[in-house]
Order: structure tokens, then sequence, then C-alpha cells
């Protein structure tokens, strides 16, 4: 989507990624909130939980062998955003250490970029849970 930051550096226009592939990218948050802080993005623009659609065309979550990302349902989108979550706490060797997930949804939530993404925190023992 043009004019949203998180489409152009999903893309590769700006910035640098730790991961991607054809459906998910991750990169390190501008503001990190501990030594560990990536942020794990779908390369289709969804503006958050609220977003995803789960009622897809039939067959769109097996489209077949020669199908390109866009012929995909969200839900290929966030198992493929869930891989990378592994795949970003092994690049960054906090596998075994453990660390937190959040997405803010929302107003209340205090989201303010408007593409779902999933912030990866870790790298010290991360403190009080909210929950
Ligand atoms: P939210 O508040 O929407 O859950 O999180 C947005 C996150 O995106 C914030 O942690 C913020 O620091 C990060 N962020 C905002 N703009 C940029 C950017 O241009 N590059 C990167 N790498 N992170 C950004
Ligand atoms: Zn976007």
């Amino acid at each position: 989507m043009e004019d949203c930051i998180f489409c152009k550096i999903a893309n590769g226009e700006i910035g640098s990624l730790i991961y991607e592939n054809d459906f998910v990218a991750a990169f390190d948050d501008l503001n990190p909130q501990a030594p560990v802080h990536t942020l794990i993005v779908p390369k289709r623009h969804i503006q958050n939980i609220e977003d995803l659609n789960f009622e897809h065309p039939e067959g769109s979550c097996h489209p077949g062998e020669d199908a390109k990302p866009e012929d995909y349902c969200d839900g290929k989108y966030l198992k493929e955003i869930f891989k990378a979550i592994k795949e970003v706490a092994k690049i960054k060797g906090v596998s075994e250490s453990g660390y937190r997930i959040i997405s803010n949804c929302g107003k209340d939530a205090g989201q303010t970029v408007m593409h779902l993404h999933f912030h990866l925190i870790a790298g010290k023992p991360l403190g009080d849970k909210i929950v």
C-alpha cells in the first residue's frame, strides 16, 4: 500500500531486513525497548488483527504449486508470521532464553503504525508482566 512505512520496509524499498520470505518480513524496531526488539510483518497490507479476513475464497488455503503469494488467504500469512517469529528468535539467539510477543490492535492498545505487526521483545528479563 502506498504511503505505508511498513509496506515499504517489507518490500525492501527502505531500511534493512533481518529475515524475509515471500509472505513475511522482519526488521529491528527503530526505537528498541529491549536488547532484542524486532517487528514481524506480513508483506500483504493488513491493518491489524481486526482487519484479518478469514472468509477467504474456497481453495485459497492451498491454491496449488504455481500460486503467487496474493492467491493465498490471510491464514497462510498468519502461519508464516508465526514460523518467522521462531526463525527470528533463532537468529537473535533467544529461542532458549525466551521472548515476548505483542501486537497492539487499535486505539486503546496504542497502535501507531496501521500495518499488522508483532513485536518480538527479548534479550533480558522483561520485568513485570501485564498479563
Ligand atoms: P505500535 O505502537 O503500532 O504497536 O508499534 C509501532 C512500532 O513501530 C514502534 O515500536 C516504533 O518504534 C516502530 N516504528 C515506527 N516507524 C518505524 C520505522 O520507520 N522503522 C522501524 N524499523 N520501526 C518503526
Ligand atoms: Zn502496509
